[in-house]
């Protein structure tokens, strides 16, 4: 796709990357038809091809208006046309840049800015937003059902093990929004890389990965947010931690894009080189360890169960078929789920954002996943699993838990 870009952004390292990600686009729309929204709205501007014209218009010029913004704002961010585009077109870095320019052009009204500024403001913050959870949990029953929905009810939270006991050594991320929903998540990845000889520890100076905030159309502050993660972490990498474990698929999609996001930063874009490489998610370091779990795992038949692979997982970091296997090492048979490249609709902020469609989304994915008549609900991502247990009877547990459970 041939581009045009205007003086203001040809000069751009954005431009730049934007008029290769378009050159890439040969208008074949194989994307539209695994497109969520497309299949939804039946509209080409709500589907892959139609938002990369969208941006194309606005890079070169064409005035900004309130429905080129819907058509982005619709947008899931899933990424599930990239895993389909032939061309290998880089949509999602492409998608950031157009949001950034539209946001940046045309003012929201209020009733858009200011669920947006609130949302920036504390769900990055433990701070804020663990007493608004406890706050919102006393007041449950109270509060409007889709935001009620979000919130799981506590778990329990089983101790951490001790953290110098291996020589192997791993950091944690622990992040924002999970540690105050779910924090037995991180926990349980403890226990388990504890049983394969890996001590996993967390650095309590680092927080939010940045993603909310890019998501929101605020990339100077989500790189404020990756410049203090990567000052927190660096004395550990310089002592040689072995990987940064992030359990929320969500999460490491964001870190693993440490290295793009700061490449014009000269001051950090080495050290976030390094910090991308070395992001795991947890299915791959316990994959890596499979003699010594295949050594650990005591043969039980645990249930039916259907596994949720989030959208950052199967398509962001592009691990398929991984976590699956160790489910059913641990016992549990795994029943087939129709559509399985499909959106839960939960996509970062956008089910708060979006509601109408995340709902439409979330009912088409739990039809799919009780569809072979599963006990439980298994995923890698807090945003799906928070969003999923809003509207499931079955419970919706992050994988490595029942490993944990499996192992104890
Ligand atoms: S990221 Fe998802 S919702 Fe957005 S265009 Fe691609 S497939 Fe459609
Ligand atoms: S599949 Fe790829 S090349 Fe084809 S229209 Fe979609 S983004 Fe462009």
């Amino acid at each position: 796709m041939d581009s045009r870009l205007t003086d203001e952004y040809r000069a751009t390292r954005a431009g730049q990357l934007a008029a290769e990600i378009l050159g890439k686009c040969v208008h074949c729309g194989f994307c539209t038809a695994t497109c969520p929204t497309y299949q939804l709205l039946g509209d080409e501007l709500d589907g892959p091809r139609g938002r990369i014209y969208l941006i194309k218009q606005v890079l070169e010029g064409q005035p900004v208006t309130a429905r080129t913004r819907l058509h982005l704002d619709r947008c899931l961010s899933c990424r599930a046309c990239e895993t389909t585009c032939p061309s290998g077109v880089d949509y999602a870095h492409l998608l950031d840049i157009g949001r950034q320019v539209v946001e940046a052009k045309l003012q929201r009204p209020l009733r858009e800015a200011l669920p947006r500024a609130l949302l920036k403001a504390v769900l990055p913050r433990p701070a804020l937003f663990g007493p608004a959870v406890a706050l919102g949990r006393a007041l449950k029953p109270l509060l409007p059902s889709a935001l009620a929905d979000k919130l799981p009810s506590v778990a329990e939270r089983r101790p951490w093990p001790e953290t110098d006991r291996h020589p192997r050594r791993m950091l944690a991320l622990a992040g924002c929004v999970q540690s105050a929903l779910a924090p037995n998540i991180n926990a349980a990845t403890a226990r388990v890389l504890d049983r394969l000889g890996i001590a996993l520890f967390e650095e309590k100076k680092a927080g939010c990965c940045g993603a909310l905030r890019q998501h929101l159309d605020d990339p100077a502050a989500a790189c404020d947010d990756i410049r203090r993660n990567i000052d927190a972490w660096w004395p550990h990498v310089a002592a040689g931690i072995e990987a940064i474990v992030v359990t929320a698929s969500g999460c490491g999609v964001q870190v693993r894009d440490y290295g793009h996001l700061l490449a014009d930063d000269a001051g950090y874009a080495a050290k976030a080189q390094t910090i991308s490489a070395l992001c795991r998610d947890p299915s791959e370091v316990v994959a890596g360890e499979a003699a010594r779990l295949g050594e650990l795992l005591v043969p039980a038949e645990r249930g039916k169960l259907a596994f949720h692979s989030p959208c950052t997982l199967q398509h962001g970091l592009k691990i398929r078929g991984v976590v699956e296997p160790l489910l059913q090492a641990a016992g549990y048979t795994l029943t087939p789920v129709a559509d399985a490249h499909l959106c839960c609709g939960s996509a970062g902020t956008y089910a708060l954002l979006q509601p109408a469609l995340a709902k439409r989304l979330r009912d088409n994915k739990l039809t799919a996943l009780n569809g072979g008549g599963p006990a439980a609900i298994a995923t890698a991502n807090i945003g799906c699993l928070t969003h999923l247990q809003g509207g499931s009877a079955i419970p919706v547990r992050h994988w490595i838990e029942l490993m944990d459970e499996a192992l104890t």
